[in-house]
Parts: C-alpha cells; structure tokens; sequence
C-alpha cells in the first residue's frame, strides 16, 4: 500500500497510550494525590536548595556525562562509576534499552501485570511484548522461562513490581538469570529497592557486577521525591553501557536534575526517614484496609493493591468515584488487567486515615 501520507513503523499506532495517574477531583478544594507512588515527605531541604542553585546559571549547557552524579551513586552504592548511565527517569533508561537491543519481530517478555512502560518501549521498536503468566499476583520465574524463544532479546522483571507491590527473593531472580540464554538481556527495574525490608531481597547490584546480561534501573522519583525532574539510572555491563551511551541524547539529564540528584543521594537521613514513614504506614494501610474486609496484596513497596468485590455498589469503580469526591485520589488499574482493584500510595498520616475512613464509610462499616 502507498500510504498518502507519512506512516509511522509497524507497531507504534497498536501502543496504548500510558495514562499517568489523575491529579485532579474536580470541585475539591483539598486533594490528596495517592495515584502515582510519589513521596508523602518531598525532596530533602538539601535536595531543593541544590536544584535552586542551578537557576542562577540556566545558560549553560549541563554535564553531557552526568560524571558528578554518577561518582556520587558510586561513591553512596560501592559501584564503578564508568558502569553507571543516567536518565530522564527509568523510563528513559527503558526506552533506551529498547531501542538498543529490539529490532522488528524481535520478542520482550514482562509479567501479566508488569509495569506498562515495557510494552510500549518494546512496541515502539516494532518488537513484541510476550506476556508470561503470574502466579498470586507475582512473577513467576518458569512461567517466564516457558516464554523463552530464539527471537527472545529482553526480560524485563520490575522487583517490587507496580502495581502489585509484590517481589520474588533474590534467589529466584538469580535461579532465572542462570535459565536465560546468554544473548538474553535481563532488566531488574528496581524502581522501589530503597523501601523493601526483607532479607531475602536484593536490587540486583551483584548480578549485574558478575554476568554480561543483566542490566538494573533505579530511579530518583520515588523516595528521594524527585518525579518532576525526571531522574533514573542505571548499572550494567560495560558493553551494554557502551551501547547506550551511543544512542541516548547528549544531554538527556538536565542540569537542575543534576545537582538535585547529587544532593539527594549523599542525603541518607532523609532516605531513613522516608522508609521509616512508608514502613509504618504500609503496615498500618494493610491492616486497617483489610479489617473492612477488603484484600490487600501484600506489598513491600509505597504502596498497596487494594481488590474490591464485584457486587454492584462495592465496584472498584464505584469505590474510585466516592474517595475522589472527598478528594482521596487513588489509581485505577484496569489497563493493568485488574479492573477490580485500585492501587493507593502510601501517604501521609492525615490522608492514609482519611481513605480508610471513606472506605469504611463506602462499605458502610465502622473504622
Ligand atoms: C515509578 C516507576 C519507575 C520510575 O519511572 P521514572 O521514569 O524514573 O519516573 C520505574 N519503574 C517502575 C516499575 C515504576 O513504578
């Protein structure tokens, strides 16, 4: 066919657009924004005078290399700088991933409910998402073996994923690492490390040091209250840098970014502080919700899955509408394939009991 007009490649136009959580409760004056897993506590007052700093200097170019930043990750994490790349956030990272190593008719594997970004990273290269099946809302390491073929060229595993809040150890990530071709590129996007407190956890920091095909991604948007700057990264195996250092832009991480993220990092108080606040009051979250007879998957991220019935009234939906007219903002998860559920992140002391209480209030029970 000889299109009319210029014609996007094979792929793109099947993307679903990702639908960023809503921000908004139309005539409510006080809204408290539980729908995309940002911080209840900020940036740290080091972080946001660094970022102001760099107003008086906005014309400059900034570092092409980020190479402050990432000797600081380096220096905070025990990493080797020279193996560390920077991002508008993960996504960036993701996307670059993508573009580095999928070409038409090449496969990418992610979970039943994995992070929508892989799909549309992956899409956006004219490759194919193939979905492996989870189990109790959790990757399931020979579901995804099962997925495995020769067009295979990526697994991505969000651990903690989103918008589950669940995990597998450690031992299960290396048990699928040693499963994968060698050709295979596994990505560990680690996007919630900072807050998981379980033993049996890791990042992936130790296999990407000792492999040649696994690459993790961190980002600056969740605990360290960075969203809005647009910050990531990642730690992988020189030849995998290499190929992405040939392909981001030249200057894809902004210079307020920059500095931000420097002052961010060295901040380990404001680190402890948040996940002593998120640890409390996802326990708490947990608790409380499924004293109203709501199940809550457990999560060891900031937030929490929260899966309602599908009696006419008790509806997810219905659920949505009540808070957001009391101004309770939570996040419809249905383009994740779980129309009955809203994931909420934890928030503040005043809004994690004001939805427990509308919630409550919803069911028509006692908090
Ligand atoms: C929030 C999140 C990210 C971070 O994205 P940024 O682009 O860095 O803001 C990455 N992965 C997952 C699974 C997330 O939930």
């Amino acid at each position: 066919m000889t299109a009319n007009r210029p014609q996007p490649r094979p792929g793109v136009l099947d993307i679903a657009p990702y639908i960023p959580g809503k921000s908004t409760a139309p005539g409510v004056a006080k809204v408290f924004k539980l729908s995309s897993n940002e911080t209840p506590l900020g940036a740290s007052a080091a972080t946001i005078a660094a970022y102001r700093a760099v107003g008086e200097h906005l014309e400059d170019y900034p570092d092409g290399s980020a190479s402050e930043l990432r000797e600081a990750i380096g220096d905070v994490l025990g990493l080797d700088p020279a193996r560390i790349v920077c991002g508008a956030g993960s996504d960036d990272l993701l996307n670059l991933l993508a573009r580095a190593y999928l070409a038409d008719g090449d496969e990418a594997i992610h979970t039943t409910h994995g992070f929508l970004v892989y799909p549309i990273a992956t899409m956006g290269t004219g490759a194919k998402p193939v979905v492996a099946p989870e189990k109790n809302f959790t990757a399931d390491v020979d579901a995804i073996l099962a997925c495995v073929s020769k067009k295979t060229k990526l697994v991505f595993l969000a651990n903690p994923n989103n918008p589950t809040g669940t995990y597998i150890p450690f031992d299960e990530v290396k048990r699928l690492h040693a499963g994968l071709p060698p050709h295979v590129l596994l990505i560990l996007d680690a996007a919630y490390a900072e807050y998981v407190q379980r033993n049996d956890y890791e990042a992936g920091i130790e296999l990407v040091a000792t492999s040649e095909n696994v690459v993790m991604c961190r980002t600056f948007s969740k605990i360290y209250g960075l969203a809005a700057l647009r910050l990531g990264w990642m730690y992988g195996p020189a030849h995998v840098v290499d190929a992405v250092n040939r392909i981001r832009g030249p200057f894809n991480v902004n210079a307020a970014a920059i500095a931000a993220g420097i002052a961010a990092i060295r901040d380990n108080a404001h680190v402890e502080k948040s996940r002593a606040h998120n640890t409390k009051w996802l326990a708490w979250l947990t608790e409380e919700i499924g004293r109203l007879g709501l199940t809550v998957t457990p999560s060891v991220g900031n937030f929490v899955l929260i899966h309602f019935p599908t009696t006419p009234g008790r509806t997810a939906k219905e659920a949505d509408a009540f808070l957001t007219k009391r101004g309770l903002i939570l996040r419809g998860v249905g383009g994740y394939k779980l129309p009955n559920a809203l994931r909420m992140s934890v928030g503040s002391e005043e809004a994690n009991r004001l939805v427990v209480q509308a919630l409550a209030e919803f069911l028509g029970k006692k908090a």
